[in-house]
């Protein structure tokens, strides 16, 4: 048999990656003055702004801030299956 090309074309599904993306709801200051995100999934994660290596200067502002409400970060406290923070 001859002509059964289409398995050449199948999708590669392995290239997905299995984030745990939760979006934000909130954010306060810790002790340092650090900026944590609250996600939906009742765990904390820090947006630090920290050049050249952690840039997020939209963290700096309160319209930055707001601007980023229910964008989605990948949650590793989700994928460890830690405690909720809050
Ligand atoms: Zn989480």
């Amino acid at each position: 048999m001859i002509g059964a090309k289409s398995a050449d074309n199948a999708v590669l599904e392995t290239e997905r990656e299995d984030y745990m993306l939760q979006p934000i709801i909130g954010y306060y200051k810790d002790e340092q003055g650090h900026w944590v995100a609250k996600l939906s999934c009742h765990h904390n994660q820090h947006v630090r702004h920290q050049p050249p290596f952690i840039n997020r200067p939209w963290v700096t502002t309160p319209e930055g801030r707001n601007s980023k409400l229910g964008f989605e970060l990948n949650c590793v406290k989700c994928e460890r299956k830690a405690p909720k923070d809050f």
